[in-house]
């Protein structure tokens, strides 16, 4: 069998869906292969913390009212760490928290009722159709073992980290060193502390994170360095309640009730590839994968491709598009993937090593725990809504200096006084 579309997406998780819904928004005729079968299906190794920077794909897409009605948690965080807790006011930017086992079938059904999106469960893309050094399509085969063909102007990878697209291409897959290990579950009864805030603990250089979401689910989880593995594997339930038992005004997991099993991540490094090539583009996690340490993944494969919609699609939806415009409008969206998301990763992936944070970190941490301001800088670019360079401004620097000398004059007078 062969069939001919605008764009055909490998994928139908959160980036394919979003890449599909915004393209064919534009009149294209989009085709999105997803290998399983199930409706329902979705990804069970994520948080669901979707950071602020993602609310408006969410806007944009029409599903706030259907989040909200599944109960979706509009999220803002507390963070401690040995200097005290950071607690950014309130915001009117907020991201959610919701189980993948409810927004995955939600995006999905979104996409299949979307005119000009075909979207074919059971069938697995097994190869790149090329031609004149240029990619032109896609073979794949359904549940049945029938091969079939696609031919498209474009092919979209949004198929994971591991991204068999961007092999079969030749994309060359930047890989960074990981040293941080997780185990999480779900719990229910659990009494919050700080009510449907999210809350998570730099305990340096291990992490926790208690995460409310839909259903009244929370989800916790550790994230501890990887030479401390084997001996988190000897009791994993065990360690994991200790883990939290020690933490500053952590909720008692004695009250509660798991109700997931513990899902682990043993081991993994930051991939990063390049978002556009002739013919070819990748979204999500195919294009960039980092630490989940900072629950960025979710967010960036739904804003990634909004930005693949908002400059390809426009050049696609031309009468008979050239496939030098097309890839020229390729080269494009992947400099402003580039642009928007490089530094982060790189500071991602900076500590995601598993190294203790570095005096730059120390300072500015210790300062947001003692002035609004710059815990709500820290907030917003937690939230991925500001660069790096503007959290690391030179006036918030200078400003983290002169909080912090003021907060350690204080410490020292009242350490005088108790004396
Ligand atoms: C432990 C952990 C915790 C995380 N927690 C968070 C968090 O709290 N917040 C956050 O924002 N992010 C988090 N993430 C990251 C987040 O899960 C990913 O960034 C997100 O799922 C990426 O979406 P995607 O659509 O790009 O890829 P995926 O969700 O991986 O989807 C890829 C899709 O492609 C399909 N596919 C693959 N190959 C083929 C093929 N050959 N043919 C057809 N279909 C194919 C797959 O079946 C799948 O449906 C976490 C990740 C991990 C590992």
């Amino acid at each position: 069998m062969s069939e001919t579309s605008d764009v055909l997406v490998v994928g139908g998780s959160l980036s394919g869906c979003t890449a599909a819904i915004l393209l064919a928004r534009q009149g294209l005729r989009v085709t999105v292969l997803e290998q399983h079968r199930d409706p329902g299906h979705y990804k069970r190794a994520c948080t669901h913390y979707i950071q602020p920077s993602a609310t408006a794909v969410f806007e944009r897409l029409g599903l706030v009212p259907q989040l909200e009605a599944a109960g979706a948690v509009p999220n803002s965080i507390d963070l401690w760490t040995r200097y005290g807790w950071i607690r950014p006011p309130d915001e009117r930017l907020h991201g959610y928290n919701i189980r993948r086992s409810v927004l995955d079938p939600i995006l999905r059904q979104t996409a299949a009722a979307t005119p000009g999106i075909d979207l074919q469960l059971g069938v697995k893309a097994t190869q790149l159709i090329r031609e004149q050094g240029r990619v032109q399509g896609v073979r794949g085969v359904d549940h049945t073992g029938e091969e079939q063909k696609f031919s498209c102007h474009v092919v979209v990878g949004a198929d994971g980290r591991q991204s068999p697209v961007a092999s079969w291409a030749g994309v060359p897959t930047k890989e960074k060193k990981h040293g941080r290990f997780i185990y999480f579950a779900s719990f229910e009864d659990l009494r919050l502390t700080r009510g449907s805030r999210s809350l998570m603990w730099l305990t340096d250089p291990d992490v926790a994170y208690v995460f409310p979401n839909d259903g009244g689910v929370t989800v916790l989880a550790v994230m501890l360095t990887a030479d401390k593995l084997a001996d988190f594997r000897q009791d994993i339930d065990g360690n994991f309640r200790r883990f939290f038992a020690d933490l500053p005004d952590a909720p008692d997991l004695g009250q509660a009730r798991r109700v997931s099993d513990y899902v682990g991540v043993p081991h993994y490094p930051d991939v990063s590839r390049r978002a556009g090539t002739p013919g070819l583009a990748l979204v999500g996690d195919a294009a960039l994968t980092t630490d989940y340490l900072w629950g960025v993944g979710c967010g960036w494969a739904l804003e990634s491709s909004a930005w693949l919609a908002d400059t390809v699609g426009p050049v696609l939806a031309q009468p008979a598009p050239a496939a030098a415009d097309v890839d020229r409008a390729l080269q494009r969206y992947a400099r402003r993937h580039h642009h928007a998301l490089a530094a982060h990763h790189f500071f991602i992936a900076d500590l995601a090593g598993g190294r203790m944070l570095n005096p730059l970190e120390r300072l500015m941490f210790a300062a947001a725990a003692h002035d609004e301001r710059l815990a709500s800088s820290l907030a917003h670019y937690g939230g991925r809504l500001i660069s790096p360079w503007r959290f690391l401004s030179p006036a918030k620097i200078a400003r983290s200096l002169r909080v912090s000398a003021v907060a350690s004059k204080a410490t020292r007078a009242r350490t005088a006084v108790t004396r």
